[in-house]
């Protein structure tokens, strides 16, 4: 994989915005490949609405987000409303988020689709929108809120990932997708993902993970009983072999 932009390709155009465009998506087309087949992804015809990329062989699609830059906190994304209905969607897409400068990719890493969830779609503050009565809603992906299985790497801090590596990755977070469960009830199991990685053990117990109740409760504030939220979804990661029960209370990771 060259991390370098073919230049050349954006020689006619002025605007740093057409430039990024253009060497960005040539770059993700010569370059990225599909995290489940390893098969290289094809480009849809610019503009489609919903996706930029597809796996020929999975029917995968595959939303391109790229920035100048790091990816740290957040990803800005458009249209609020309508990110909420495509990711509870039977065709929602996963993302590649791509960090770069003007001339080579930083980093790349590929959010599946069953990594979101409405709790990391934030509203932004509404705008005007020249010629439009109504203001118009944007929205950002809370990259925060995203487990470390749901962020799969192809290249960090300019080195390369094997192919193997991503692949496997891809692999170990099929426990999500075993399991049908709509992107608005997503929501607490991610978060509750998201805790049990911070722990950084591979046993721990139940009161180790309520210790983040406040947190919990800070992003579902209409929830008055987290500590029951918690249990049910420690069980849902059970049923998905995420993890096992080892008694009274006490909880081990399956990988
Ligand atoms: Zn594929």
């Amino acid at each position: 994989m060259d991390l370098n932009f073919d230049l050349s390709l954006a020689a006619a155009y002025t605007s740093k915005r057409q430039r990024n465009r253009v060497l960005t998506e040539a770059w993700m087309a010569q370059n990225a490949y599909c995290p489940s087949c390893g098969e290289s992804v094809s480009q849809h015809i610019p503009n489609k609405p919903v996706a930029d990329f597809y796996c020929p062989r999975c029917s995968e699609d595959y939303e391109l987000k790229s920035k100048v830059g790091v990816y740290t906190n957040s990803a800005i994304d458009g249209a609020y409303h309508t990110m909420i209905q495509r990711i509870n969607s039977d065709t929602a897409p996963s993302f590649f988020f791509l960090s770069h400068n003007e001339k080579r990719v930083h980093s790349l890493f590929v959010t599946p689709a069953c990594f979101l969830s409405d709790s990391v779609i934030i509203k932004r503050k509404p705008t005007k929108v020249k010629g439009r009565t109504n203001l118009w809603i944007g929205c950002s992906i809370d990259l925060r809120g995203i487990p470390e299985s749901g962020r799969i790497y192809y290249v960090r801090n300019g080195e390369e990932c094997s192919r193997q590596e991503v692949v496997d990755h891809y692999a170990a977070s099929a426990f999500l997708r075993t399991t049908e469960i709509k992107a608005g009830l997503r929501g607490w199991l991610l978060d509750v993902l998201c805790c049990i990685e911070r722990l950084k053990r591979k046993t721990f117990s139940l009161a180790d993970v309520y210790r983040f109740e406040n947190y919990l409760s800070a992003k579902h504030p209409d929830n008055r009983n987290v500590q029951a939220k918690i249990r049910q979804q420690l069980q849902l990661l059970r049923d998905m072999g995420y993890l096992r029960f080892t008694g009274r209370g006490n909880y081990e990771l399956m990988s």
